[in-house]
């Protein structure tokens, strides 16, 4: 008989740990909103314009909207199931046209390239002449009796903007590069620049690529920015601007200008070690068949993109002499750091998921951590309009003590959830409870999400990176495109610069300021 009511005890608890797994939805979850049902959606919305992104005036309401309930992340399922689906469509055309299951990434044996009939349609609208203007030797400067005599050329093709200012158009320019003989008998050259070699590159930097740096920048922006895969950039410069560029040439410039940028990241992470409010964030990442994070670090300045191992070391590579606010999850590598801010988002989510548990205890637990957290927001709310009188924290300290002896019920709570809960807020209780002395901070890692959203979509499009050296250049591309749109400047004229001027063996310029 015993054993009859111990089998129905545990037959029950499992029903209602079923249950409570089938009703668990990104609202109450840390599942991610990808797991959402499609049907379960809010309307179709676009993703946020770049431009919002640090927009601060909105920041409040944006965080508002972000802790009440399911917008945010309805809207994020809607984008990436969309993308999921379209990258399901495209695997799938791919295969159709294929005929072939599991064929290796780009160009197949037998395919055509195009690579040879790059820009051969294009007439020379300009011819430059390169001179060396001193002996390289003894550094004696040439004169105009000086005999100049040519030794080797190139053609570059560039994308430019019209005279009447708007539209796309290609030009194709010959530089002609011209040696001479110095009185000392030296023989000076001018010659296409190029950068030196840089650990972790193999693909050149260098004036000798047709591929001038503005179309460099708008094939890396084709691809980064617009996630369009290289066989489709291939076709869109063919069918939109009749340039033909092999996919082997595209993938060359898209490497081309990670390499140029990866020169910016030291200031980027300057710029985040001297933020006064960091917020950062990690997600999965794929490279080749090895699992890694991409991690994120954005302040109101700066955006950093790093892919590695999930492990302490980065963090702490990244954050060396930082000493501003830190906001992030409740990832345990932040844990000893000290002004350490705690996203709430995160612990509402879990809450509400207790609350809505069929198992006693834990709805228990939910809903008073859920009501807990939902009144002091509100105070936080008025803290923000109007100074209150008494500080946050010592208002509310009689409430929190009660608390922390509640979670302190809860250490070995039997379900698994709520022990989970109860501890976390022990451990992280400072961290959590923070913005009670400093209301003006935010109170979600929103800014960090959303850093990562447009990325995660990529990553679902790509299936991640395949190289290191690839991983190199979409993080270099991703932190300097964001680092530009933080700063509401738009990054191809930056890019595009920073380019020319490695080419030439030369620094990069410092970051552009916001307008
Ligand atoms: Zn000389």
């Amino acid at each position: 008989m015993n054993l009859l009511v111990e089998l129905c005890l545990k037959l029950s608890t499992d029903l209602k740990e079923a249950l409570d797994r089938l009703n668990q939805n990104p609202q109450n979850s840390s599942r991610p909103p990808s797991s959402q049902e499609p049907w379960k959606g809010k309307s179709n919305k676009d993703e946020d314009p770049p431009g919002d992104k640090s927009n601060g005036s909105d920041s409040e309401l944006t965080e508002k909207d972000y802790l009440s309930d399911t917008k945010t992340s309805s809207d994020d399922t809607n984008n990436e199931q969309e993308n999921e689906n379209s990258s399901k469509d495209q695997k799938k055309k791919q295969h159709n046209n294929n005929d072939v299951t599991n064929r290796a990434p780009g160009k197949q044996p037998g395919a055509k390239g195009f690579g040879l009939k790059f820009g051969t349609n294009i007439k020379i609208s300009e011819e430059i002449i390169h001179k060396p203007d001193h002996c390289h030797s003894c550094g004696a400067q040439f004169s105009e009796e000086t005999h100049f005599k040519s030794w080797t050329g190139r053609d570059e093709i560039e994308l430019t903007t019209p005279l009447s200012g708007v539209g796309l158009a290609l030009i194709k320019t010959r530089h002609i590069y011209q040696e001479a003989e110095c009185s000392c008998g030296h023989h000076t050259r001018e010659e296409p620049g190029r950068c030196k070699k840089e650990d972790g590159w193999t693909v050149e930097l260098t004036e000798w690529h047709m591929a001038g740096p503005n179309l460099v920048t708008f094939i890396a922006s084709l691809s980064q920015r617009q996630r369009i895969s290289r066989v489709r950039i291939h076709e869109f410069l063919l069918d939109w601007l009749g340039l033909h560029v092999s996919v082997g040439t595209i993938n060359q410039c898209i490497h081309e200008a990670g390499r140029a940028l990866s020169a910016v990241l030291p200031e980027i992470i300057n710029e985040i070690r001297q933020a006064e409010l960091l917020y950062a964030d990690e997600t999965s990442w794929k490279e080749s068949k090895t699992a890694l994070w991409l991690w994120v670090f954005t302040c109101a300045t700066a955006t950093l993109f790093i892919v590695g191992r999930r492990e302490k070391r980065i963090a702490q590579k990244i954050l060396c002499g930082f000493d501003g606010w830190l906001m992030s999850d409740g990832y345990r590598v932040y844990r000893d750091y000290d002004w350490r801010l705690r996203c709430w988002a995160h612990l509402i989510r879990k809450a509400r998921g207790l609350a809505q548990s069929t198992e006693q205890q834990a709805q228990k637990f939910g809903k008073r951590t859920l009501n807990l957290l939902e009144m002091l927001m509100e105070s936080i709310y008025q803290a923000r309009e109007n100074t209150p009188k008494i500080d946050l924290d010592k208002q509310h300290a009689k409430r929190l003590d009660l608390f922390c002896k509640f979670c302190e019920a809860h250490w070995d709570c039997e379900h698994k959830k709520t022990k989970e809960l109860a501890r976390e807020f022990i451990h992280d209780w400072g961290a959590i409870w923070r913005i009670l002395e400093y209301p003006s901070l935010p109170l979600t890692n929103n800014e960090a999400e959303r850093a990562l959203r447009h990325w995660v979509i990529s990553r679902r499009i790509s299936f991640g990176t395949r190289t290191p050296e690839g991983t190199a250049v979409f993080t270099s591309i991703a932190s300097v495109i964001d680092t530009c749109y933080k700063r509401k400047v738009t990054p191809w004229k930056y890019i595009s610069e920073v380019i020319r001027l490695r080419r030439k063996g030369l620094s990069v310029p410092p970051l552009p300021v916001a307008v």
